[in-house]
């Protein structure tokens, strides 16, 4: 079976006819297309998002739904069906969404994705052609990630005496936050490290490093009988869980961003929950907090992953040693280099108050540093982000955190 739940969002049904005289019906939120061609397109499914303007011809005009979201951004992701054996064009209309790879593009319901490349790519459209036995293909910005992806996860790795999954709350409307403990779950750790991804709902290329990191973990090999024994990680792999599966952006996200909720009262349930669960757990053992973040659609500074600069110099220092360690011990394809970090005071990081999580942890007694780290959605420095390379670079970070753990100078 496909998709399982539906978005809980009220669809609004719009209804026009085109220059051909045809009926067209579509819903804005989740975007719904009939045209006498039987071309539908919608975005009814965990992580959809498009709004459907119109179709003429061969060419479908659309454009990503920015509902919930102050100002602009550029996620987006549909499903084509009836569309076997055409050649559709996609024309976005708003500003850009298409990435350094083109499309992703995915023909088994969202269990696997492909970039679809450049190629077929003129300015904001794309052209694709639907062989004969196309059923169901979904298009997006990049490779999206939900609890269906999680869950096929889970039942890949299986049950593991070190690896519990539990839930930290309960989202606002009414889903599972998944909170996953991994590693030394049994008796007291020497270490402990959070883990945390999606405060924005659309920053999905980061869950596939995060599988790697589960992965390296639960390995029989080194580096995981180690983790295994010495370290304990708390892990949410969706905080924003509501946008993640109503396929919001997040970036920005109304009525408040979900990574700028840590000062004060916290409007999401997953930061409140987390506010009070992390000291409570950390017994001045968390080392380090890491959260998971994809950097802005492109550019320059868009296609390097990198370490997002501490203000506080000490922590800064030490998270400098993982990102070193990080560095001389890659054996994954995503290059990282220290210098593409952007230290606290360039570019847009220059935030004072501890509004995002990364600076709320850093607070934490005894913690050796807390940060955010940013994956690109489709290139680094040229090599291709995909689930295989992403959960590469997610193997390597696990080596570097054994390393920094173990070479950690005690305090
Ligand atoms: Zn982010």
């Amino acid at each position: 079976m496909l998709f399982q739940s539906a978005p809980t969002i009220p669809s609004r049904i719009v209804r026009w006819r085109n220059g051909l005289g045809l009926i067209l019906l579509a819903t804005l939120g989740p975007a719904f297309l009939v045209g006498a061609s039987s071309v539908q397109i919608d975005a009814n499914f965990p992580g959809g998002n498009i709004v459907v303007e119109r179709m003429e011809g061969d060419t479908v005009f659309l454009h990503q739904d920015l509902r919930e979201t102050a100002g602009d951004w550029f996620y987006w992701c549909f499903r084509v069906r009836g569309a076997a054996g055409r050649t559709l064009q996609f024309q976005f209309t708003k500003s850009p969404v298409i990435g350094a790879r083109g499309p992703a593009h995915s023909r088994d319901g969202g269990r696997t994705w492909q970039w679809l490349g450049t190629n077929i790519v003129t300015g904001q459209s794309f052209t694709h052609h639907f062989p004969a036995d196309a059923t169901e293909d979904f298009f997006s910005l990049a490779m999206p990630y939900t609890e269906r992806n999680w869950r096929i996860f889970l039942a890949r790795v299986g049950a593991s005496p070190a690896l519990a999954v539990e839930t930290l709350c309960q989202s606002p409307h009414g889903r599972d936050v998944e909170l996953a403990r991994l590693g030394q779950i049994h008796r007291p750790p020497a270490h402990r490290v959070a883990l945390t991804a999606r405060h924005h709902a659309c920053e999905m290329m980061m869950n596939y490093a995060l599988e790697g990191i589960i992965e390296a973990v639960l390995a029989e090999d080194e580096t995981g009988r180690w983790l295994r024994e010495h370290v304990e990680f708390l892990i949410v792999p969706f905080m924003d869980k509501d946008g993640v599966e109503e396929g919001l952006q997040g970036k920005n996200r109304l009525p408040h961003d979900p990574n700028r909720d840590y000062q004060g009262m916290p409007h999401y349930p997953s930061v409140k929950t987390l506010k009070q669960r992390l000291p409570a757990w950390s017994e001045r053992k968390l080392r380090f907090a890491l959260d998971l973040h994809c950097p802005y659609i492109r550019g320059a500074g868009s296609e390097r992953i990198h370490f997002v600069g501490s203000p506080y110099p000490v922590q800064w220092a030490r998270a400098r040693r993982l990102c070193d360690l990080l560095a001389r011990g890659q054996t994954g394809p995503l290059p990282y280099y220290p210098e593409d970090n952007i230290p606290y005071g360039k570019s847009w990081n220059t935030v004072a108050e501890p509004k995002m999580f990364g600076r709320w942890a850093a607070g934490l007694p005894g913690v050796d540093f807390a940060t955010t780290i940013e994956l690109p959605y489709a290139t680094v420095r040229g090599v291709e982000v995909n689930a295989a390379t992403a959960r590469a670079f997610g193997h390597d970070l696990a080596r570097a955190m054994r390393e920094y753990l173990l070479t950690r100078p005690t305090r």
